[in-house]
């Protein structure tokens, strides 16, 4: 199987212990295949994989679905990475969205995105017709994060090109989030599991898809959870 899996609140949320119950199995079971799809950036990622404990992805799909990097070779995936790259319009995007009240950059190093901080003040759908008009699009996600992306890439997206080049079929994958930016995984129709404590809205969006467990354990418990609520990934905890 294929565990494509969010950071923040998921594969590094949850007790200690499930971490270690997470972290311990994929170190044992090298035919479980490991992608990271996260809102970090690459240098981000590399830093929290200066811990050991963590396990070492296959592939990391960054920036909310922007890059994707192969780890061992540090190498973009081809032809996706290039195809991304063409579909954004560049750094003029950051200066002409500097007219929009109540958007704050984040400092954090971005490829191929643009993300900022938001709150109540912040003129969403002014945002959103700018981002659109430079053919991108727009996604919220924890209530205070806001990306804009090339339009149509997003996590799932880039899942799904991934995929494509490593020719895995999508019935051998589980895809684990907690917050908005991750709905795009659940909605490209993969078998999922949306962890305890998730994002609100995240939860009433995916209630019902019959690829998606809620789970009741938050971060690495509900990937534990997940594991052995879908039989065809075939591992008994
Ligand atoms: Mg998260």
């Amino acid at each position: 199987m294929l565990l494509a899996t969010d950071l923040d609140g998921t594969f590094l949320g949850g007790t200690a212990a499930d971490k270690e119950q997470l972290y311990s199995l994929l170190q044992q079971q090298k035919d479980i295949q490991l992608v990271f799809v996260t809102g970090r950036g690459i240098p981000s990622v590399l830093s929290l994989l200066e811990n050991n404990a963590l396990p070492r992805p296959e592939y990391i799909i960054g920036d909310v679905g922007a890059t994707v990097t192969h780890l061992p070779t540090l190498t973009a995936v081809e032809p996706v990475q290039s195809h991304i790259a063409a579909k954004w319009p560049g750094d003029h995007v950051r200066e002409t969205l500097k007219t929009v009240r109540g958007l704050l950059h984040q400092e954090a190093h971005q490829q191929y995105r643009c993300s900022y901080y938001y709150n109540d003040s912040t003129d969403i759908e002014g945002a959103r017709e700018i981002a659109a008009s430079l053919q991108c699009d727009l996604v919220l996600s924890a209530g205070k994060y806001l990306d804009i992306l090339p339009a149509g890439v997003n996590k799932g997206f880039t899942l799904k090109q991934l995929l494509q080049v490593l020719a895995l079929p999508h019935q051998k994958v589980l895809v684990a989030g907690d917050s908005m930016n991750d709905y795009s995984m659940y909605e490209s129709g993969f078998k999922g599991v949306v962890v305890g404590d998730s994002e609100p809205e995240l939860i009433a969006r995916t209630a019902g898809m019959s690829n998606v467990l809620q789970a009741q354990r938050a971060g690495a418990g509900g990937i534990l959870e997940a594991m052995s609520f879908f039989p065809e990934f075939g591992i008994y905890l």
